[in-house]
């Protein structure tokens, strides 16, 4: 099966990126982030050889730090190893995929820019 999605503006990009996170509440947030430890404890459960096991429970260095946004009223660790696993670990997943997803809209914004056109094909292969 093949399919094709067209990206005619750049703006409907970025409304659907804003107006997506404007509503999304606190509450809402926090059970997303719960989950994705949660999802993170049971991929270390279930795959005990692969390199979930070790992220965000390992110290890279002498320290680790702990960062705070007010901006985002968020905290992260610092100094932690990660996996970087975007199939095995909800935590990786999650930044790996948003930096891909930042590249990409910028990507797409700057070929439309330049009077591109901006298709997204995808296959999948016939089951047999
Ligand atoms: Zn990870």
């Amino acid at each position: 099966m093949a399919g094709i999605a067209y990206a005619g503006t750049t703006s409907t990009l970025a409304e659907k990126d804003s107006s997506s996170s404007k509503f999304e509440s606190t509450q809402l947030k926090a059970e997303k982030r719960l989950l994705k430890w949660q999802l993170q404890r049971e991929a270390r459960a279930l795959l005990p050889n692969e390199r979930v096991v070790f992220c965000m429970r390992r110290v890279k260095g002498a320290t680790v730090d702990v960062f705070y946004s007010p901006d985002h009223q968020s905290a992260h660790y610092g100094g932690l190893m990660v996996c970087g696993s975007v199939w095995v670990c909800p935590v990786c997943a999650i930044k790996i995929s948003e930096k891909r997803r930042v590249e990409l809209e910028k990507a797409i914004t700057r070929c439309i820019a330049r009077g591109g056109v901006v298709y997204n094909l995808y296959y999948s292969p016939q089951a047999f």
